[in-house]
């Protein structure tokens, strides 16, 4: 559908806060970036042991109204979750968090991320007799969770994310407080904050300063974090595996103004944008972005390279999700729905055009025609991350690939497609250098970057069985 790599979900929670359903619509909003499909907030009151709990299809702010937020959904623990589909279809079966109800009472369950043997496992419990209500993976982890014999809820989750493989940053809400966990390897990011008395939970910390909560620390990989009885506990119940957190959430996912493993992806962007002129020496007139995301490395790129910074290409930013369906007749002119070129900035200039990157090439071709059009003399397109060759399955939507363009064909090649004069892509170690001050450590990895080099750091079980 579009031409990018779409980010998942995006999670938040909070505990003893009086304003619990407003913060939590706060965060989701934040985290908007992070799936814009559908949104569910759940609500616990801890005095009154009720939950109440509001769904939609769409975007935060349209759905979660004052009126509906606050008379609705009241209580002082609450997590909330916005979703874009990666497994399970979009459909409406398909929202998050999970509600269920266990023997130690009602539970919610919201995940960032993708299991790689949930098909697996959601066989083998469907023979168990379990009876599956969406066609999301997560749901496979509130089954185990239930069928756990352990005693106590968080012995039960731990039962549960032993059985699991794959990338989950995971929030589960029940009547006393939240459960909070990240998997061994810490692929998605997962937050911890407080707000006052409150303790705060996110996907990145962008959710955090909406509300004014001060930002405490990253969840580790391989952490649980139980938050009861207005004290945080620390428990490192699962396997200890080397850290691989996802590259891809600094070239493109994350919010700029988002602190993920302690580095602001903003500065990491302009990194990138630094190495990508250390390694491509260009003779241009301009440097221009694809904007939003290409923005940082075009800057970094400028400071570098000494060729100036011009915002050639100016982003409409009021398509709505509906207005870009990908219909054939409104992908023709998506693009252009989009972005427009400012002419009198590119007229006659020879432009390095940057990019964060290329996943099937059609809207890059449509962006450099763009500025062809806009009367460019000469394009010399840079992308800030090196060619995605392979798709993701740790919670980011991504075409088969057959439809990754740098999978079959060479950078000349899709240079000739889109268009460009010229095409130059960062190096993978360039993107290490940016973001880690270090070479990628070929043998084992400081990071995931499987889509860039088809090397999968956790079992893909459910497509090799
Ligand atoms: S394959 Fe790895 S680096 Fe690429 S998007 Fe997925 S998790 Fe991120």
């Amino acid at each position: 559908m579009f031409d990018k790599f779409n980010e998942e979900c995006g999670i938040f929670g909070i505990y003893g806060s009086k304003d619990a359903s407003i913060n939590t619509t706060l965060g989701l909003h934040a985290l908007q970036h992070r799936g814009q499909e559908t949104a569910g907030i759940v609500v616990m009151d801890s005095e009154t042991q009720t939950h109440n709990f509001h769904f939609a299809d769409g975007l935060v702010a349209d759905n979660f109204t004052s009126t509906k937020v606050v008379k609705k959904l009241i209580g002082d623990i609450a997590i909330g979750h916005v979703r874009y589909s990666t497994a399970g279809k979009k459909t409406s079966r398909n929202y998050q968090p999970i509600i269920a109800e266990l023997e130690q009472g009602i539970i919610a369950l919201a995940h960032n991320g993708n299991l790689t043997n949930a098909k697996k496992l959601r066989t083998q419990l469907i023979k168990r007799g379990a009876i599956f209500q969406s066609t999301m993976d997560s749901e496979v982890i509130v089954h185990l969770i239930a069928l756990s014999n352990k005693k106590n809820l968080p012995d039960k989750v731990i039962d549960a994310v032993n059985q699991i493989e794959g990338a989950f940053s995971l929030l589960v809400i029940h009547k006393n407080g939240i459960i909070a966990l990240r998997d061994s390897y810490g692929v998605r990011p997962l937050s911890i904050a407080t707000q006052g008395d409150s303790i705060v939970v996110a996907s990145e910390t962008c959710a955090f300063d909406i509300i004014g909560a001060k930002f405490l620390r990253d969840i580790k990989a391989g952490e649980m974090v139980v938050i009861e009885d207005n004290k945080i506990e620390s428990l490192m119940p699962f396997a200890n595996k080397p850290s691989k957190f996802c590259i891809f959430e600094f070239v493109y996912f994350a919010r700029p103004d988002s602190v993920l493993e302690g580095k602001n992806v903003y500065q990491m962007r302009k990194n990138i944008g630094i190495e990508l002129a250390k390694e491509i020496q260009c003779d241009a007139d301009i440097v221009v972005a694809v904007p939003d995301s290409g923005v940082p490395s075009a800057i970094g790129f400028a400071m570098q390279s000494k060729i100036p910074f011009e915002q050639g290409i100016i982003r409409n930013h009021y398509v709505g999700r509906t207005f870009i369906e990908p219909t054939d007749k409104i992908r023709h002119f998506g693009v252009k729905l989009k972005h427009n070129a400012n002419n009198a900035v590119i007229k006659g200039k020879k432009v390095v055009l940057i990019d964060d990157s290329i996943v099937r090439g059609t809207t890059s071709k449509k962006i450099v025609q763009l500025i062809r059009d806009a009367g460019a003399k000469e394009i010399t397109m840079l992308i800030a991350s090196p060619p995605t060759i392979s798709p993701c399955f740790y919670g980011v939507d991504t075409p088969d690939k057959k439809d990754l363009i740098a999978s079959h064909l060479s950078t000349q090649q899709i240079c000739q497609m889109i268009g460009a004069d010229r095409l130059f892509y960062l190096s993978i170690d360039g993107l290490y250098r940016a973001i880690n001050q270090t070479k990628r450590d070929n043998l084992n990895p400081q990071f995931c970057d499987a889509c860039f080099t088809d090397q999968y750091p956790i079992n893909l079980t459910d497509l090799t069985n």
